[in-house]
């Protein structure tokens, strides 16, 4: 029955593909396929319900945040992290040259912002960048329970070949002293971590381990801190959807991820972990079609937390 109810849902988003852009500023994300929804929910009940393109891969790109700032609180504890890297929403959208007049402070950047990324980036413990990033990408096969996931090489490279905003965002950052290391090396292991190829089972089986606050779906087993799940899912809540955050929470209400790879990692704590996966994106960036299925669902099945 849910299973049909998903495929309705589905159906009847597909309706909303047309209206929205895939992303162009990354070259290798503009040949996507528009016409792709799907959807997969993976429920505290142990049971995993898939509809639409469930099964298609695409670049994790922003919902790597999650699994970043995860990482930064296993790897130095939630005050070292809070100290350097801000939580309150910066209401900008997720690029944006966040500086008042004077200097740049921690305070000006969170977690789901490129700026609090790439610093959080930094964070990450490992003797080169070659590690760092290997803990990382093993943290995220853990967490989605696919230890097959890998980097899509040509998004990374387009990345890197194009990514001139986050360069200059990451300058800033080192200018004052909120980047630990080299800088390249700290964007290398961003761009990296943003082109993590996945699809939308293995977000919702990230989202489960958060709405779970820690365990892997059918397992006892604790992969990290029940507190570090409150701290991820509290700042998902204000920024996630980034300038669109408020937005959400009206109409959907849980705490969320979206990234211009078009996915959404959806968190709903102690019953399901969602992830939708549609290319075309809003004008803020994030999944016009998979907001709209969050939308529809999260109303039919009273998911809002508020
Ligand atoms: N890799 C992308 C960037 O840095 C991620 C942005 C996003 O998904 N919103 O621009």
């Amino acid at each position: 029955m849910m299973e049909q109810f998903l495929e309705n849902l589905v159906e009847e988003c597909r309706g909303y593909i047309g209206e929205g852009n895939v992303a162009t500023y990354i070259p290798e994300l503009a040949k996507m396929d528009p016409n792709q929804l799907g959807i997969c929910v993976i429920s505290t009940t142990g049971k995993v319900y898939r509809a639409g393109e469930y099964m298609n891969p695409f670049t994790i790109q922003s919902v790597v945040k999650t699994i970043i700032l995860l990482q930064a609180l296993i790897d130095n504890g939630v005050d070292f992290v809070k100290e350097r890297i801000g939580v309150e929403a910066t209401g900008k959208p997720f690029d944006a040259i966040n500086m008042r007049a004077g200097s740049l402070e921690s305070q000006h950047i969170n977690p789901m912002v490129n700026m609090g990324a790439i610093a959080m980036c930094s964070l990450i413990k490992g003797k080169t960048e070659k590690e760092k990033f290997e803990r990382l990408l093993n943290l995220t096969r853990k967490l989605a329970c696919n230890d097959k996931i890998e980097v899509n090489q040509d998004v990374y490279l387009s990345e890197k070949r194009t990514g001139h905003k986050n360069r200059a965002l990451a300058y800033l950052l080192k200018s004052y002293g909120l980047i630990e290391g080299d800088v390249d090396e700290v964007l290398d292991t961003y761009f990296k971590a943003c082109s993590i190829s996945v699809n939308c089972e293995d977000l919702a089986c990230i989202g489960y381990c958060f709405c779970s606050h820690g365990k892997l779906p059918r397992k006892e087993e604790r992969v990290f801190e029940s507190e570090y799940a409150t701290y991820v899912n509290a700042i998902l809540t204000t920024c996630g959807m980034y300038d669109g955050s408020g937005e959400f929470a009206i109409n959907v209400g849980i705490p969320a991820k979206s990234g211009v790879g078009g996915g959404i990692m959806g968190v709903v704590p102690t019953r399901m972990g969602i992830g939708i996966f549609s290319p075309e994106l809003d004008e803020k960036g994030n999944s016009l079609a998979g907001i709209r299925v969050l939308e529809k669902l999260s109303k039919e099945m009273y998911l809002s937390i508020f």
